[in-house]
């Protein structure tokens, strides 16, 4: 059976560094909001090459906090539009919709799954005061479009970077392309901890101490509460697993492009239609998405030949049972794409081997 991910290989050869971080974390009695965590901040910081880094509980608040932020600089107020694409994972929309903003649903490019600029525009409204663009699957989204068009409509334009930790727009990473981005580190992302995690990045530092605060129950100092705070603070044992990967993470994403090139170079089945792909860094293969009309067929038949595979995501969030009032919107690419992606094994451990064998298989679909 090829696995799809494999989380205790993935993190096999970190072992040993792992156990001497937890080692160190135990005898030091310093749990929460310690050195490992301002380590973290800092050096994230720097690989993204950007002023301010905040470490919070996960990637949903990550979002949320932003939000949250600018609401209390009265950037944002209650019931103000934010443009999502309507594809995304679910915590892009539930970020947006837990700060009391509303999501605006908009039909992603069919070739990239991201946001383009001119559908946007289409859907901005008076009330509309920013886009949350979704780096999907780890392609950066087109950000030279997507600036000029924010900064005409004087929008905040937030980065959801949860998908693509170094994934660079014309040698900038994400997290310095908008005016704030959000990380997630949850175990299987490509930046992956040992449980939770999360990160906001700006570049302005008056965002970043509101999130300070608004992440450790608005406190300014112990117990002296300026905002109506949140708990979501970066775990210190989470943050010192993560300064362990962080130096790893260009040649995990290099490992992952490898993989991917590959699989575009050989799958030739004119069923499949296989991921958007043009300069090298703009991706970084958090999944490897292909669609064909016949996708449950396609998964079937791989899972016979022992090979696994998953669909990100099944269900679109206009038709999730937590999203009712939706349930009457048409979103016919939204909806094409949800029937037809499947995502194929991209783990950094694949082997030659496995991926050859992967190949030969789609290439014999019927
Ligand atoms: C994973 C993910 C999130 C949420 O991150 P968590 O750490 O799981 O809360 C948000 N947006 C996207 C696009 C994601 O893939």
């Amino acid at each position: 059976m090829i696995k799809f991910l494999d989380l205790k290989l993935l993190n096999q050869d970190y072992e040993p560094a792992f156990k001497q971080k937890f080692d160190s974390f135990l005898q030091s009695g310093y749990y929460i909001q310690g050195q490992e965590t301002k380590i973290f901040e800092n050096a994230f910081a720097s690989y993204c090459n950007i002023s301010q880094a905040v470490g919070v509980g996960n990637g949903l608040d990550a979002i949320r906090l932003i939000f949250e932020a600018y609401k209390i600089m009265g950037h944002l107020s209650q019931g103000d539009e934010v443009v999502v694409p309507a594809n995304t994972y679910i915590a892009s929309i539930l970020a947006i919709s837990q700060a009391g903003l509303k999501p605006v649903l908009v039909e992603p490019d069919i070739n990239t799954y991201n946001l383009k600029a001119d559908t946007v525009e289409k859907y901005i409204t008076r009330k509309t005061k920013a886009v949350l663009a979704v780096h999907l699957y780890g392609l950066v989204s087109d950000w030279e479009a997507l600036s000029a068009l924010t900064n005409k409509h004087n929008l905040l334009l937030i980065e959801d970077a949860a998908q693509a930790h170094g994934a660079q727009y014309q040698g900038q990473k994400t997290g310095r392309l908008g005016h704030a981005a959000a990380f997630s580190f949850y175990p299987t992302k490509n930046l992956g901890a040992l449980g939770d995690g999360g990160m906001v990045t700006t570049n302005d530092p008056v965002l970043a101490d509101t999130i300070r605060l608004l992440k450790n129950y608005g406190q300014k100092q112990k117990y002296v509460s300026r905002y109506k705070g949140f708990n979501s603070r970066l775990d210190e044992i989470q943050a010192a697993f993560l300064n362990v990967k962080l130096p790893y993470l260009d040649s995990i994403n290099q490992k992952r492009r490898a993989l991917a090139l590959k699989y575009i170079q050989n799958i030739d089945n004119k069923q499949i239609t296989l991921p958007y792909y043009t300069h090298e860094d703009s991706h970084v293969f958090h999944q490897f998405v292909v669609r064909t009309p016949k996708r449950d067929r396609l998964k079937k038949y791989l899972a016979a030949q022992g090979i696994e595979t998953i669909i990100h995501y099944p269900v679109p969030p206009h038709k999730q049972e937590a999203y009712s009032e939706w349930h009457d919107i048409s979103l016919p690419v939204t909806e094409k794409i949800h029937k037809e992606i499947l995502s194929l094994p991209i783990r950094e451990n694949l082997t030659t081997q496995e991926q050859d064998y992967i190949i030969e298989k789609i290439n014999r679909f019927e």
